[in-house]
């Protein structure tokens, strides 16, 4: 059987298990995976916060070098069949790609992740170091202190994680910049947090709108005001990086936008996305009955901060731009906002895959604006994490897409170049 064949049967059968989180049920999958992988001589251990929830940990080697950790979930989105051509369960491989949920995101990876370890200990590779697979559960849901994932696994398994470098998900898209191909590795993310806005009045009778203080009338403008609000641009290291290497020259942060849109409009999301710190209105609550005007309106802001960015400093923004008023703010515990170094032996390892898959290309860091478990790696061991699954077959925008939505599914091509991709960035790191 080739991996190519091996990588699709086995993301054909990891599809066929319905993970959708919540409730999550991904037991099914770590068993799967460690039949696969104990039949392939790797040795696998079931570490599960309730007993339908499990992560599985497989490792090779046992030397005293690096240890690297191929990183991945089993969980997935919910899906709505009705919204789908084929069934988001089925696992169809349809002119060279199979479809259903988690293809991209992430079972597609969790499968490459499982076939290059198993198949480098057929082979008899002995790293110097480790090599660990690690396919967790709760990614898509996962919030402390109710998690049963990676950042539960490292909090209550503090040894089973520890590691040097990892690979996870969040990157590997290949753009074409004016002819030239570019490889992206995240190598930091944006940190996600909750803002509350509390807007305060006093209730009354709706049929007497003059005597009471309307809090939810009062927040209108409170909220106008957040949508518009626009931090002075920072360019961060990951965007200096990029556009120096596609232009020969680190922009000031003010021009980055404009000299990132005139060379691709990909590029300009990725610099736009990364270049300050967000808010987004998102959630509401003020009076539950019509005839009550609200005393108190509650607005949830979706708020982004940036890698290393102090949420006081944050919050002096957001007050200027409020201005006085009859609120409060209330922020939850922000979750991500890591990065590690584009530099050092992992990153080396992905250059020389990438010089000798693609020659000419080039390699380049961002930051994403979303959250990944890359982060608890980093926070825990200050652990390399970077996210890189290489996609060739299919373009980014088209993956963007799909990820999270309907007809969610991911090249054969790709899923034999992610196995490809692994075991030669593990056999390069831990020779
Ligand atoms: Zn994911």
């Amino acid at each position: 059987v080739s991996l190519r064949d091996e990588v699709t049967d086995l993301l054909q059968r990891l599809i066929r298990l319905d993970t959708v989180n919540p409730p999550g049920n991904e037991t099914p999958a770590a068993e799967l995976l460690r039949e696969y992988l104990e039949a392939n001589g790797v040795r696998c251990d079931l570490y599960a916060r309730t007993d339908d929830r499990a992560n599985l940990v497989a490792r090779l080697g046992n030397g005293d070098g690096p240890k690297l950790a191929l990183l991945s979930h089993t969980d997935t989105v919910l899906a709505d069949a009705e919204e789908w051509e084929r069934g988001p369960w089925s696992g169809d491989i349809v002119d060279g790609e199979v479809w259903g949920r988690g293809a991209l995101d992430m079972k597609g990876q969790v499968a490459a992740s499982a076939v290059a370890i198993a198949s480098l200990a057929r082979e008899g590779f002995e790293p110097n170091g480790e090599l660990i697979f690690a396919a967790t559960a709760d990614e898509e849901v996962g919030e402390l202190p109710d998690d049963y994932g990676l950042s539960w696994l490292v909090r209550t398994h503090p040894e089973v994680m520890r590691c040097d470098f990892a690979l996870n998900e969040g990157g590997g898209d290949r753009l074409l910049v004016g002819g030239r191909p570019v490889w992206l590795c995240s190598t930091a993310e944006k940190a996600s947090m909750e803002l509350r806005l509390r807007v305060r009045g006093r209730s009354g009778h709706g049929s007497q709108p003059s005597v009471a203080d309307n809090a939810l009338v009062k927040a209108a403008p409170l909220i106008l005001r957040l949508a518009e609000l626009r931090d002075a641009p920072r360019l961060q290291q990951e965007s200096a990086a990029l556009l120096e290497l596609l232009t020969g020259r680190v922009p000031r942060a003010e021009e980055a936008l404009e000299v990132a849109r005139s060379i691709d409009p990909y590029v300009a999301a990725l610099v736009e996305a990364s270049l300050a710190f967000t808010v987004a209105p998102t959630m509401i609550t003020a009076s539950k009955k019509r005839n009550v005007i609200p005393g108190l309106a509650e607005v949830v802001v979706d708020t982004r901060l940036l890698p290393e960015q102090t949420q006081a400093e944050a919050e002096q923004r957001i007050r200027e731009q409020l201005g006085p008023g009859d609120y409060d703010l209330e922020w939850t515990e922000p979750q991500g906002g890591t990065r590690s170094p584009a530099e050092g032996a992992l990153w080396e390892a992905l250059r020389g895959w990438v010089d000798e898959a693609d020659p000419g290309a080039i390699l380049a860091p961002q930051c994403l604006s979303g959250f990944t478990d890359s982060h608890w790696l980093r926070a825990a061991y200050g652990t390399v994490a970077y996210g890189f699954f290489p996609m060739r077959g299919m373009a980014p925008e088209a993956a963007s897409r799909l990820v999270h939505s309907a007809d969610e599914r991911v090249p054969v091509d790709d899923l034999e170049l992610g196995v490809r991709f692994l075991r030669d960035a593990s056999v390069a790191l831990l020779s």
